[in-house]
């Protein structure tokens, strides 16, 4: 070999990771970040970008975690691996306390390091063959998982959008729900509700509607709540409440901003038994295959800390951390349409989607970082339908929430 040549092994590149485009959409504004640190070392940076949780998880359930750490010091305490779909006591808690007024029971629920892993379980439950739809705009973990599973075909440019996914278009023109009566039959479709980016929460009725048009296909929506505990108002927390949609749905979900587990990592997944493939078989005994062969179980920490959030107390103490949360958005959503910006979302999610008209969505973003030191995320990250808008998030310290809306307000009034 040359001794100036670079070493290559001779295994191909995955064609499908070659279709993705740049860097996924998070660290990408993180590199946006660094990039501003390094050109303004002393920039008093505040973050209302990727959504990270700031408040302190609650000590009645921190402690049950240190308890069970001590423990594990212990022979006596002492455990290894649980098992994959996660212990059978927080499996029941979640049911009974998330889907009390649904049929769905421990056996159904598969707890997991986080949502975004089962978003790639569940790509690999699908694999390449099936057709599949997103809100546009949404997060974008659902098509770069579809597209690194070879669902999809080449990226187009020209629109922005990938071959092969339907992209129902959610805007204020549309209530944020898809015109369902326009949309192609697709196999699965990736739904999102407490939408992130728009904040929309979606009606009893949009989701009915969604769940009679999953059963007139026969799709299997993918419902992801990470945010349903941010709904104040009558929507549906989950696609459960709706009737028939054990028939066509399976739900996603987090204990990373609902409890502020954004780093102790635990989520679940609900494959309800009714849920069946074309050739009868049930989706949850190949759900529990590909769990078993990709997933070790969650964190026995995590686990028990979940357990706690459950408890009347622990939902007592979450639901305060909420609320700062939703007084940032308040404060936020006061702030910009002060100024005279147009804002959705915010009052069932702890985002905020604010319309720049005519401007491009990373020319707004450029412009607020560099004028204001404040991190938010270009709306065309999340997909076309979110140019001309930015996501604000709510998930900041009050003071340092406080400080960007001045920002901002001394900004865009003096421009
Ligand atoms: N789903 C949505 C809509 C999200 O916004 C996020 C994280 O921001 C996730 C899933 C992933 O959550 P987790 O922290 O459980 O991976």
């Amino acid at each position: 070999m040359h001794a100036s040549a670079v070493w290559r092994t001779k295994v191909p590149r995955n064609p499908n990771l070659e279709k993705l485009q740049t860097t996924y959409l998070f660290p990408q504004i993180e590199m946006k970040k660094k990039e501003h640190l390094l050109k303004n070392p002393n920039a008093n940076l505040i973050e209302l970008g990727v959504g990270n949780t700031t408040e302190p998880i609650p000590k009645c359930i921190t402690s049950s975690m240190a308890e069970h750490c001590h423990r594990l010091a212990t022979y006596e305490g002492y455990k290894g691996y649980g098992d994959e779909q996660g212990n059978k006591d927080l499996r029941e808690a979640i049911a009974d306390v998330m889907y009390k007024n649904t049929s769905i029971d421990g056996t159904q629920v598969f707890v997991s390091d986080d949502a975004q892993c089962d978003i790639s379980r569940l790509q690999l439950l699908f694999g390449s063959v099936v057709t599949m739809a997103v809100q546009d705009p949404c997060f974008p973990a659902y098509v770069d998982s579809g597209v690194t599973i070879g669902q999809t075909g080449d990226y187009m440019a020209s629109t922005g959008q990938y071959q092969n996914i339907t992209y129902m278009e959610c805007t204020s023109d549309n209530d944020f729900f898809p015109r369902l009566s326009n949309m192609p039959r697709t196999d699965v479709i990736f739904f999102c509700s407490p939408n992130n980016p728009t904040g929309h929460a979606a009606s009893r009725f949009q989701l009915e509607k969604l769940v009679d048009f999953a059963t007139s296909n026969g799709s299997i929506i993918v419902y992801d709540t990470a945010y349903s505990e941010f709904i104040t108002d009558d929507s549906p927390k989950s696609i459960y409440e709706i009737p028939g949609s054990k028939q066509v749905a399976i739900e996603i979900s987090s204990f990373s901003k609902f409890a502020g587990f954004t780093g102790v990592r635990l989520g679940w997944t609900v494959v309800p038994t009714e849920l069946l493939y074309s050739n009868g078989s049930p989706v949850i005994n190949d759900y529990d295959r590909v769990v078993c062969t990709s997933f070790n179980g969650p964190s026995s920490i995590a686990q028990v800390g979940g357990l706690a959030c459950l408890t009347p107390q622990g939902m007592k103490e979450i639901r305060k951390v909420i609320n700062v949360y939703q007084t940032n958005t308040k404060l936020l959503i006061h702030t910009l349409t002060s100024i005279g910006f147009q804002t959705y979302g915010g009052t069932n999610s702890p985002f905020v989607w604010v319309h720049f008209p005519g401007r491009k969505s990373w020319d707004v973003f450029a412009e607020i970082l560099e004028k204001t030191n404040v991190i938010t995320i270009p709306g065309l990250g999340f997909g076309p339908a979110g140019e001309e808008f930015i996501r604000f998030s709510s998930f900041a310290r009050p003071n340092s929430m406080q400080q960007a809306c001045r920002r901002l307000k001394d900004h865009f009034t003096k421009n």
